[in-house]
């Protein structure tokens, strides 16, 4: 019989196992945490539900439905249109920024316009990173305001260092028509890959990973992968537990499932595994007496003076706090390899007090959690390392699989299919 290993017990790979098994093969999946989920849990904190920050979800696929509607999922799942905004020079205009300068104080409004208007009357060679290409896009005012600061802040790179691979679906180009309406006021269509979301009208994210996680007989929790032997194919765990495969999924994060290779690696794949750049994020959710304070669902923040990226009002769109309450979740990105400074959390809470958005002493719970890794920095050698990684992988029948498996961007709907896509690769060949 094949051995059948899956690394990780998030969205992922309990959906490669849950499809390999409804086909009638058998996979283990090893989980190194308590509860499996991955990114896709949700803590419980006295009366309030807190997930591993925002964590919305989008269906653009049929099959993702049908899969959903099969867990008994997709019923308990509320379709809400995004309520999301920009606060930016004391002011606050609704998400995304290009179409709705309207709210935003004249001086930047008109920097915005202008800019917006020179870009698109330049003709300007094919831009070559993340910089030119918003120049390109939007203008210098909208760059200089919004994009490069926002990026700047949630990436920790230069906007010069980014690449262009991820922008395509995550950054909506509107017309002059639309940016002059957004000026104005005057636009009101949905805009962007997130108009409309949808989310469990109760206990948080984790319904989605914990429905598959049911269905899967063989997840063995508290089970670390500390090394990983690519010749003579077996895995030990942290307890120093042996277990041999045939056939692998791994969906931890491409730079730590190279640390546990224990073959003698060649140059050129420590090269790639060292090109890898990511951020952290430090969430602080809260729980917090009295209703909140605003109705939107989160909020972007790229003026410097506030450490965190994005705030969030979770209980906005969830039953996620008891009655009279609400919840926060405060997201700060990190530069890995660096200590997390001792102040950060009360430094963060205190910007959100100065902007009337949390009141002094009604915090009742907190949970500060660090995702190690969060976001990939798609700089310029992120393309060219993962292909290199990739293949060096498969060489030794290891298929990677997810957002960190694969160092992408992507969303839980991609972790379902890139799951399907793992099962479909994982069945032994006459099957396939
Ligand atoms: C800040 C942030 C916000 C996001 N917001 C959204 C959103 O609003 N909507 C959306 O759709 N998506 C969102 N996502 C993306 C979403 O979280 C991911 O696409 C999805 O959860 C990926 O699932 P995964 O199984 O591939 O990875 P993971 O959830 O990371 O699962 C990997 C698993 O591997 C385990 N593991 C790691 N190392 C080992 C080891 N050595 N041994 C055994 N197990 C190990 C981990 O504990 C983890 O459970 C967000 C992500 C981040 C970081």
């Amino acid at each position: 019989m094949t051995r059948t290993l899956v690394i990780g017990g998030g969205l992922t790979g309990l959906v490669t196992a849950e499809r390999l098994q409804a086909e009638g093969h058998q996979a283990v999946v090893l989980e190194k945490e308590a509860t499996p989920g991955g990114a896709c849990r949700t803590e419980e904190r006295g009366p309030y539900h807190f997930d591993y920050t925002g964590h919305l979800l989008h269906v653009a696929r049929d099959e993702t439905r049908t899969y959903l509607e099969r867990l008994g999922v997709w019923s308990r799942l509320t379709e809400h249109d995004r309520r999301a905004a920009i606060h930016l020079g004391g002011a606050i205009t609704p998400y995304p920024i290009q179409i709705h300068t309207w709210g935003l104080p004249p001086e930047i409004r008109r920097d915005c316009l202008l800019g917006f208007i020179e870009a698109w009357a330049a003709q300007r060679p094919d831009p070559m990173n993340f910089f030119q290409w918003v120049l390109d896009q939007f203008g210098e005012g909208l760059g200089r305001h919004f994009f490069f600061p926002y990026n700047e802040k949630l990436f920790r790179a230069r906007s010069e260092e980014l690449s262009l691979d991820w922008v395509g679906r995550y950054v909506p180009k509107p017309d002059l028509k639309e940016v002059v309406d957004g000026a104005l006021g005057l636009h009101d269509k949905a805009v962007g890959y997130n108009a409309r979301f949808r989310y469990p009208a109760e206990g948080g994210i984790r319904l989605l990973a914990d429905a598959v996680a049911d269905q899967v007989s063989d997840l063995r929790l508290d089970t670390e992968i500390t090394k990983i032997h690519l010749k003579e194919r077996w895995v030990e765990t942290a307890a120093g537990d042996r277990l041999p495969w045939d056939r692998m999924t791994a969906t931890l994060a491409l730079p730590f499932l190279v640390d546990r290779v224990v073959d003698p690696l060649p140059d050129d794949v420590e090269a790639a595994r060292r090109a890898l750049r990511w951020v952290n994020v430090l969430n602080v959710a809260l729980g917090v007496r009295g209703p909140a304070p605003r109705p939107e669902h989160w909020f972007y923040f790229p003026e410097p003076e506030f450490p965190f990226y994005r705030v969030g009002f979770p209980s906005n769109h969830g039953r996620l706090a008891p009655e009279g309450h609400h919840t926060v979740s405060i997201e700060v990105s990190l530069k890995p390899g660096f200590p997390v400074p001792e102040n950060l959390v009360e430094e963060a809470e205190a910007a959100l007090m100065r902007i009337g958005m949390l009141q002094p002493e009604t915090i009742e719970e907190r949970l500060v959690t660090v995702l190690n890794p969060a976001y990939v920095v798609f700089d310029h050698g992120r393309k060219s390392a993962v292909a290199h990684l990739r293949r060096f992988f498969s060489d030794y029948g290891v298929h990677l699989a997810g957002r960190w498996a694969e160092w992408k961007y992507s969303a839980m709907e991609d972790a379902i299919l890139d799951g399907m896509a793992a099962a479909r690769w994982l069945k032994p060949s006459g099957d396939r």
